[in-house]
C-alpha cells in the first residue's frame, strides 16, 4: 500500500460470518467509516466466497491481507513431516487467496501451530519453521504477497514471544519478503521495553497490529499507546496498522477458547470499529506532532 501508515481492521470486529453477505457487509462497513484495508480470513482460493471478496474489495478499492494462526495438526515446528506438509500447503492456498483478492500480506502465527505449548520450542522444530517459511515466501514473491510473524505471547505460541526472536527468525530465512508483524497487546505482556523491542525489529517491521490490554476499546484497557507509536516513527515504519478486538458476543470455538475470550468487552463492531480509527488517527498525529517538535 502506497499511503504513510494505512489503517485497517479486523474482519471478526464487523462480522461474526465470512459468507457472502458477512463478507460485503464487513468490506463495505470498513469501507464507510473510512479505513484503507480489512485483514480477511483464509478461504480457499476457488471458494465462492474468494471471489466475492476480491469484487467487493476492487469495488471499493479497499486493501486486504489474510490473516491465519495454523492448527496443530498443521504445525510447522511438528517433528512430523505430513503435519509440517500441511502446514506449508495451507500457507501457500493463503498467499494464493491474497494474491487472487489483490491482498498484500498473508500474516499471524504461521511458523507455528496457534494453541498452548507445554514445553519450549526445540532448535530442530524452530529449524523446519524456518524451511516451511522460506519456500512460502519464495511462492509469495513473484505474487507481491508479503509473509508476516506475528510476535505472540507464551500463551499463544512456544516460538516467537519477542521482537528480538522474530528478528533472528526473519534473517534466518533469508527471504526480504518476510516480515515482522508486532501488536501491542501481546507486546505488553513480553516484552521488557516497548521502544528498544520496536527499535530492535526496525525495518523488518512489516505490519502491526493495535490492541489494548483487555482487548476491547482502545483507551478502554491499561495500555498507554503513545509510546508505541513514537517509537514505530522513529524506527521509520510507514507500514499498515490494524485494529484488532475480540469479543464473546462475535467469535465461537476454537478460536474463542485458544484466545480466552471469556467476556463481552464489547456489543456494538460498527461503534467499535469507527472509535478504533479516530483513536488509532490521532495516535499517529500526535507521533508526528511530538516528533516533529523534539526536531525543532
Ligand atoms: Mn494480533
Amino acid at each position: 500500500m502506497k499511503k504513510i501508515n494505512p489503517l485497517g481492521v479486523h474482519w471478526l470486529i464487523l462480522s461474526k460470518t465470512w459468507d457472502a453477505d458477512g463478507a460485503r457487509h464487513a468490506i463495505r462497513e470498513a469501507k464507510r467509516i473510512g479505513y484503507d484495508f480489512i485483514e480477511t480470513p483464509p478461504c480457499p482460493p476457488d471458494d465462492p466466497v474468494t471471489r466475492i471478496v476480491a469484487e467487493t474489495l476492487a469495488e471499493t478499492g479497499l486493501g486486504a491481507t489474510v490473516c491465519l494462526g495454523l492448527a496443530a495438526d498443521q504445525d510447522p515446528t511438528s517433528p512430523d513431516p505430513e503435519v509440517r506438509a500441511r502446514g506449508e500447503a495451507f500457507l501457500i492456498e493463503a498467499v494464493d487467496t491474497c494474491a487472487r483478492i489483490g491482498g498484500f500480506m498473508v500474516s499471524g502465527i504461521t511458523y507455528s501451530a496457534f494453541q498452548k505449548y507445554l514445553a519450549p520450542c526445540s532448535d530442530q522444530g524452530r529449524a523446519a519453521a524456518v524451511a516451511v517459511i522460506r519456500r512460502v515466501a519464495e511462492h509469495a514473491l513473484p505474487l507481491g504477497v508479503e509473509i508476516g510473524l506475528e510476535v505472540v505471547n507464551r500463551y499463544e505460541t512456544n516460538l516467537l514471544n519477542t521482537a528480538a526472536q522474530a528478528l533472528a527468525f526473519c534473517e534466518a530465512t533469508g527471504m526480504a519478503n518476510v516480515k515482522i508483524h508486532l501488536d501491542s497487546y501481546h507486546m505488553n505482556i513480553e516484552e521488557a521495553d516497548i521502544g528498544q523491542a520496536i527499535l530492535t525489529a526496525g525495518d523488518r517491521i512489516g505490519f502491526f497490529h493495535i490492541g489494548d490490554s483487555n482487548r476491547g476499546y482502545l483507551g478502554a484497557g491499561n495500555i498507554d499507546f503513545a509510546p508505541y507509536f513514537r517509537a514505530l516513527l522513529q524506527a521509520g515504519f510507514t507500514g499498515p496498522i490494524s485494529f484488532e478486538s475480540f469479543s464473546s458476543t462475535m467469535i465461537d470455538q476454537p478460536l474463542l477458547g485458544i484466545l480466552a475470550i471469556w467476556r463481552d468487552t464489547w456489543e456494538d463492531g460498527g461503534d467499535l470499529a469507527a472509535h478504533s480509527f479516530q483513536v488509532m488517527q490521532a495516535l499517529v498525529k500526535s507521533a508526528r506532532e511530538a516528533h516533529a517538535r523534539a526536531a525543532a
